[in-house]
């Protein structure tokens, strides 16, 4: 088998390669309107009650139409997952992993069609859809190899007598509940990761993406993963999610998305209900309000570079996304003159169209949340680029930068998830610690100076679940940089590292006697 190693990107400067992207996109949008059933124990199931699916970047354009399921759909949900462990739990890793590669080649086949539903549905630009869709690919084919190496468990003391050993099994049945901003790489690692290890998956998609969620589903089908293995429902996250959170037969659920909805299922899963036997297992992975400090023996364009990219990249809807740049007040001034031209000259409109960088913000209520800490921002600080949603028929934000930001403010504080960056003033190095830490998340944080010194010191005080130095901080990489954060980011799961499965199973030590029991030996017959 080959070592793994990550997906490479898509270079859309070849003109071929644009051509095979654009060639997609009109395909997808051929595709719009179709509805989309739930898929139970391998049946098809629809519901009264439908959920529709919209383009941010084109308000009135239907991407597809989705079931609702209601409690009584996820009960039937979960008696098929519970069904299908009692096979899938004793089925060899050698076959799960095979199932992972071969999700893996079909995403690989489609990738220009995974893309694009990305671009129409959740508004990334070409580069961004098309690092998610790597990303994903990476997830099956690192915990393919990965679910071989925790199968030959780990080197134990051996006892004199004894064979002993520590197997990984399986938990059960798993609610999966992902968010809509990796929409394919997200789900895909954190049901692959799941039913990797011999559990049963109920994936509950974000409502805000639907599209790509089905169209995993309708990958995982073709690779043939056995039925109920996977099983696919949508619906309201308060309803159906609710419901089988609280379900006693849920064994673990894995949760990526907000700090409020993190903390209320945390709540629900720690609470046991009748016919309960087990302590629920949550892996949730949560919001950030990240940062870059830029010291004064810095290189500061790289560092321009990338806190532009890390602030909006994506309408700065990334949970690594840089929100709090904390500059040096030595060059504070060099920086600013550097970085406003750059963020002033960000293309925004719908990212369809190769030439825009920014597309639209996710939905309506996100771009109004995000207009309302403008306003806030407008209170606490100097707005000096953006602050206006911009032109077209989609919810489009330009991208906003605002400058002499105290730390306790909220634009300083509270998670935004969108293209507003607060730009405040360090004293010193210390200083610039000392505001990176003063904050409820820990998710993600760069550091650019020359100095080893000050490296070092960064490396041991930054208080973040990944640290970046002189990089930017957005972008892990699989098997690189194992990803999650400490605080109210989460329970540091490490997606993509060598953790993470661990998360997934329960360990089962076994000592086995072998040496031969001492018999009696019978007594000599005496002669005579
Ligand atoms: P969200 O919390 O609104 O929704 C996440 C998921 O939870 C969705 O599938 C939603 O339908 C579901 N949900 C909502 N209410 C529920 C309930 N009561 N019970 C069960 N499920 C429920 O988050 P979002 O808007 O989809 O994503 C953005 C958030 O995700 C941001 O805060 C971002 O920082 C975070 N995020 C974190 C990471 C990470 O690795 N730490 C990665 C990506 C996104």
């Amino acid at each position: 088998m080959k070592p793994f190693r990550n997906e490479p990107y898509n270079d859309f400067n070849n003109p071929k390669i644009r051509r095979k992207m654009e060639k997609a996109l009109a395909q997808v949008e051929y595709e719009f309107g179709k509805e989309y059933d739930l898929v139970i124990g391998g049946k098809r199931v629809k519901c009264e009650k439908k959920l529709y699916s919209y383009n941010p970047a084109k308000k009135d354009e239907v991407i597809g139409i989705f079931q609702k399921a209601d409690e009584q759909i996820a009960e039937q949900t979960m008696q098929a997952a519970l069904k299908a462990f009692e096979t899938w739990r004793y089925t060899p890793a050698t076959v799960r992993a095979n199932y992972l590669f071969k999700i893996a080649n079909i995403m690989r086949r489609r990738r220009f069609e995974l893309n694009s539903w990305m671009v129409l549905e959740t508004s990334k630009n070409w580069l961004e859809a098309d690092a998610d869709t790597a990303e994903a690919i990476d997830f099956c084919d690192y915990y393919g190899h990965e679910v071989l190496r925790y199968d030959r468990g780990p080197k134990l003391l051996q006892l004199k007598d004894e064979r002993d050993e520590q197997r990984y099994i399986p938990l059960g049945v798993g609610i999966v509940i992902p968010p809509w901003n990796f929409p394919l790489a997200i789900l895909t690692g954190m049901t692959t990761a799941s039913f990797a290890c011999g559990n049963t998956v109920i994936l509950k998609p974000s409502s805000d993406s639907p599209a790509i969620a089905a169209k995993f589903m309708e990958m995982v089908e073709e690779a043939k993963v056995p039925v109920g293995v996977v099983n696919f429902m949508t619906g309201s996250g308060a309803l159906a999610g609710d419901y089988l959170v609280r379900h006693p037969k849920t064994r673990f659920i894995a949760f990526t998305g907000s700090k409020s909805v993190g903390l209320h299922i945390i709540e629900h899963a720690a609470k046991t209900v009748p016919g309960q036997i087990w302590i629920k297992r949550v892996v949730a992975e949560m919001g950030g309000k990240d940062l870059i400090i830029v010291d004064s023996e810095a290189n500061i364009d790289s560092a321009v570079t990338d806190a532009r990219v890390s602030a909006f990249g994506f309408q700065g809807q990334k949970c690594s996304a840089c929100s709090r740049l904390i500059l040096d007040e030595k060059i504070y001034d060099k920086f600013m003159k550097k970085l406003i031209p750059t963020v002033e000259a960000i293309t925004v409109g719908p990212p369809k169209d190769h030439g825009n960088y920014m597309g639209a913000v996710i939905n309506e209520s996100a771009y109004k949340s995000m207009l309302e800490y403008i306003e806030i921002g407008k209170s606490e600080g100097k707005l000096v680029c953006g602050g206006k949603p911009a032109e077209g028929n989609g919810w489009f934000i330009r991208p906003t930068v605002f400058t002499d930001i105290g730390p306790k403010t909220r634009i300083f504080q509270e998670e935004i998830f969108g293209p507003v960056l607060a730009v405040t003033r360090a004293r010193n190095f210390e200083h610039a610690i000392e505001l990176a830490n003063d904050s409820e998340y820990g998710l993600t944080g760069a550091v650019y100076t020359k100095n080893r010194q000050k490296i070092e010191k960064a490396k041991n005080e930054v208080f973040v679940g990944n640290l970046y130095i002189n990089r930017k901080c957005t972008g892990a990489m699989v098997a690189a940089h194992p990803f999650g954060g400490f605080n109210m980011s989460g329970t540091d799961s490490k997606a993509g590292g060598p953790d993470y499965l661990g998360l997934f199973t329960q360990a089962k030590a076994i000592a086995e006697y072998v040496a031969a029991r001492k018999t009696k030996k019978p007594a000599k017959k005496r002669r005579g």
